[in-house]
């Protein structure tokens, strides 16, 4: 018995150190990707600055090309129009500025398209102090969720959707409520709040016990033929378009799911403890291939 745990005991420490060796490995040699933090200022890049871009150049306050870079065009627009807003025109897109966008940007999309007049909630898991599943390599799920939900919304949204997102950046949805408030309470009421058609919550699974399990899941809520409907045809789309492994589509006892309104669905794309995974999810371009597939079955939905 106690040979057997100082066996174990053993294996165990020689696992972490092996762990630990890789990682270190790893940091190394893979430079941690630039990640959309929670505020936008001159200098930042990406998709989230690309979308200030968008609904800015909608409304008329910047007049330079959308490239994901915020220059000093993009400080000029960002200025005007936080005061405009009644803002601190400080330059930098927090919470409160990303509000204001979202509600005036909402009146300058949703124009044609087979998702013409769809109010659409994506929910991008975690953020924040909460950085949800981590890979061996240290790659954080939050990162991950928010860049294919900030693609997934611009796919929608050329479809003629509007779109709500429950964070913009890197902090807990809600935080900007000037009261505090759970942040799974406050991506539920946004998607009720707004009235929402649908609402999708993206996420990467995790499986320790296992680091060959791979693949893509549907969670539907119980009871719910349109929920289940919702979240089947999404996770097949992104198995087409993906490449990922269709794992199955279950019944899900998420609280997202379940204090949601209208049909829900959670999707977990691919393990954050698989390797290939992990090293696909890293990479703008299968991003773009997953957001691709959430917003094709989403338009299967509505088409059914
Ligand atoms: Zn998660």
């Amino acid at each position: 018995m106690e040979a057997q745990r100082r066996q174990l005991w053993f294996k165990t420490a020689r696992a972490a150190s092996v762990f630990l060796l890789a990682s270190m490995c790893f940091a190394i040699l893979v430079p941690i990707r630039a990640q959309a933090g929670p505020f936008l200022r001159a200098g930042s890049t990406g998709e989230s600055v690309a979308i200030v871009q968008e609904i800015l150049s909608g409304l008329g306050y910047y007049t330079g090309r959308v490239d994901g870079i915020f220059g000093p065009l993009t400080d000029k627009a960002v200025r005007a129009f936080q005061s405009a807003s009644g803002l601190v025109p400080d330059g930098i897109v927090g919470p409160l500025t990303w509000a204001a966008l979202e509600r005036v940007g909402e009146v300058s999309r949703g124009k044609t398209g087979p998702l013409r007049g769809r109010l659409i909630v994506l929910d991008a898991g975690h953020g924040g102090s909460e950085p949800g599943a981590i890979s061996p390599w240290g790659d954080k799920e939050k990162d991950f969720t928010l860049g294919i939900a900030l693609k997934t919304r611009r796919f929608l949204e050329e479809m003629g959707a509007t779109v709500v997102l429950t964070r913009y950046g890197d902090y807990p949805p809600g935080s900007d409520w000037g009261y505090p408030v759970d942040d799974l309470l406050a991506r539920a009421s946004i998607a009720n709040s707004n009235g929402a058609d649908i609402f999708v919550s993206i996420h990467i699974n995790a499986y320790p016990q296992d680091p060959g399990v791979s693949g893509v899941m549907g969670f539907y809520r119980r009871g719910s033929s349109e929920s289940y409907a919702l979240a089947s045809k999404i996770a097949w789309a992104v198995n087409a378009s993906s490449g990922l492994k269709m794992i199955d589509v279950q019944q899900g006892p998420y609280y997202v799911l379940n204090r949601t309104y209208m049909p829900a669905a959670l999707i977990e794309v691919g393990f954050m403890t698989n390797r290939n995974d992990v090293l696909s999810l890293r990479l703008g371009s299968f991003q773009d291939k997953v957001a691709q597939g959430i917003a094709a079955g989403i338009v299967a939905y509505f088409g059914r």
